[in-house]
């Protein structure tokens, strides 16, 4: 712009129709570039703003993944010492329970979690181990419904076997 005042100053000082006409086609050429060039400058601002609203969703997304960590990092750490005295409270009820099963029982149940991790024991369902679906001889299964029950193993998986109380043959 400031090119074409000075232009235009100079054109109301030509001396001649010729220089006039000069002049007036510099100020035309000049006028047409300035346009090219603030077409580019508009169309630069246009991805300017599109950029600016990309970088203001990424920062939005990163933000809203901060507050979700912080959340999460909140909870863990809201619940993680609950969590530690429920695990150290089963843990001595489990104990516990060990502690007064009967003797003959014992070195079953103990050889069953050594050999089995934890997945020792196994209710009789109908006829048939519910760890392993094998079946349980009816003989076996009477012989822990008497008044003095005898240990059950289950000849299949090992897993030390029970009645539930509900239990019934079919
Ligand atoms: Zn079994």
């Amino acid at each position: 712009m400031h090119k074409i005042k000075k232009l235009q100053t100079q054109l109301n000082m030509a001396n001649n129709n010729r220089e006039y006409q000069l002049l007036k086609d510099q100020i035309a050429a000049t006028e047409m570039t300035n346009s090219v060039t603030a077409d580019e400058v508009l169309e630069e601002l246009e991805r300017i703003d599109v950029f600016a609203g990309e970088i203001a969703e990424a920062e939005s997304a990163v933000a809203k993944a901060r507050a979700e960590q912080e959340k999460v990092e909140k909870q863990f750490a809201e619940e993680e010492p609950s969590l530690r005295g429920d695990l150290a409270r089963i843990e001595a009820e489990l104990k516990q329970a060990e502690a007064v099963l009967p003797d003959d029982f014992k070195p079953l149940y103990h050889r069953a979690v050594n050999a089995r991790n934890g997945d020792a024991l196994a209710p009789v369902k109908g006829e048939y181990c519910d760890g392993c679906n094998q079946k349980v001889p009816l003989n076996d299964i009477n012989k822990v419904l008497v008044a003095e029950p005898k240990p059950l193993v289950c000849r299949a998986c090992g897993r030390v076997l029970y009645v539930p109380e509900n239990w019934s043959q079919k």
